[in-house]
């Protein structure tokens, strides 16, 4: 008997679904999911004790892996001074420091449990420093669950097809506009027409909720643009890119400056965490400094704090992006020609350590390109993959990670899965 869908079969009688986040489930790719035990460094171990090389690397946050010996003695040493205060602490100022340095356009910063509040508080911010409304997104840009940004929503609201969401009030909703990513035409148009009432644009330098999908040269420069021009907010969503392609972020990277910028994952090493941060001048509006209220009885805890800390440190002092990046091209490219060879076409979009392989012809720059790959096509590799030992994100439409546990010999492996995954498929059909 399978132990996980043994134990998918309890969860879905407990927990909506079975899972506690619905990008987990496996629906989309005709599966199950597999109920983890424990990890290390590049692997992970399911219920029935077999063994996977991890692509999903907890959706972005595992930039050094399971179970990294520094992060895990650095939350051991802080549980054994305390778990949590609700008073300040010096790793607060250490973490603000850090970020501050690293990202010259965040002069303060605010620490959160999520990324969904960092971008929840993100817009109440912008709309009170702008005293506008609107806000304006991209299809297929997720930017966590809040009401008003569910709108055309990527990752999970992609994956299962859900335009806009139950229980979101039509009034919430139609504060946010979303447009074509990468279509800069159409961003000019709506700023003409009512530049004055839009508080926000807010991005994903790098889209990685639709799968990965990369800017055009000029989209973000043009976005930095208009938003200045009509003193509208540029906010950069830097969840995942924030420490993933580098240690200045995607904004390091296209040299652009947004006013705020949203951080979580990497930032928390392992542990719950989001912050959001900015030119001095709009997060001092935020409480008690200004009015615009926003707390948190665990924000900035101490054990997120010292996670996050030591996984910046480490990155700092390893510097693994250039590694990262050329093993990160040896896979996805390895895979795209591999398929390629035996006649599956696939679309390879990676930046970094994230990409995504569409199956289907690109090029793919828009949530709109990205809904033409064959999801059913995704779903047959997904299964196959998994029967030999790789774990990977169960949607079409989600990014892939690597860590600096994984090496050559993981990708070696991963292209051979693919290579004998690919033959199986071809088979199938004959
Ligand atoms: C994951 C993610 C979020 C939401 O973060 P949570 O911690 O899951 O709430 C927001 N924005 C982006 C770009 C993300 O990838």
């Amino acid at each position: 008997m399978d132990k996980n869908r043994e134990l998918f079969l309890k969860a879905k009688d407990l927990i909506p679904g079975g899972v506690n986040s619905p990008v987990r489930a496996c629906k989309a790719v005709g599966s199950y999911p597999l109920f983890l035990t424990h990890g290390k460094g590049a692997y992970v171990w399911d219920s029935n004790k077999d063994k996977y090389i991890d692509y999903v690397c907890s959706w972005g946050p595992l930039i050094l892996g399971h179970s990294h010996p520094r992060v895990v003695s650095a939350i051991q040493e802080q549980a054994q001074r305390a778990l949590t205060f609700g008073a300040p602490t010096e790793l607060e100022i250490e973490m603000a420091q850090a970020i501050v340095e690293l990202m010259p356009s965040i002069e303060m910063i605010r620490m959160v449990n999520s990324g969904t509040e960092a971008t929840m508080s993100a817009l109440r911010l912008a709309r009170a420093y702008t005293k506008r409304e609107k806000v304006v997104k991209f299809n297929g840009c997720y930017h966590g669950h809040v009401d008003s940004l569910l709108v055309e929503a990527g990752s999970g609201v992609a994956t299962f097809g859900i335009p806009g969401c139950p229980g979101v009030p039509d009034s919430f909703a139609g504060t946010t506009i979303s447009l074509p990513y990468n279509d800069l035409s159409k961003v000019e148009a709506l700023f003409r027409d009512r530049g004055d009432q839009i508080a926000a644009v807010i991005v994903e330098p790098i889209a990685g909720n639709m799968g990965v999908v990369l800017p055009e040269r000029g989209f973000l420069e043009g976005l930095r643009e208009l938003t200045r021009r009509y003193d509208s907010l540029l906010i950069f969503d830097e969840v995942i890119t924030g420490f993933r392609v580098g240690l200045g972020g995607a904004q390091g990277f296209f040299k652009i400056d947004p006013d705020i910028t949203c951080l979580g994952k990497i930032i928390g090493g392992g542990l719950p965490v989001g912050a959001y941060g900015g030119r001095r001048e709009i997060m001092e509006l935020v409480s008690p400094e200004g009015e615009v209220y926003q707390a948190g009885t665990l924000s900035g805890n101490p054990l997120a704090m010292a996670a996050g800390l030591e996984t910046i440190k480490i990155l700092r002092e390893e510097d693994p992006y250039p590694r990262l990046a050329s093993l990160s091209k040896a896979l996805f490219e390895g895979i795209g020609e591999l398929g390629e060879k035996v006649g599956i076409q696939i679309t390879v979009n990676y930046h970094g350590s994230m990409g995504t392989l569409f199956f289907g012809p690109g090029p793919i720059r828009s949530y709109e390109e990205a809904k033409g790959a064959d999801s059913v096509l995704f779903g047959r590799f997904y299964r196959e993959m998994r029967k030999r030992g790789i774990y990977l994100p169960p949607s079409q439409f989600e990014a892939w990670f690597l860590s600096t546990a994984h090496g050559p010999e993981e990708v070696d492996f991963t292209l051979k899965a693919a290579k004998e995954s690919f033959e199986r498929i071809l088979k199938e059909e004959e």
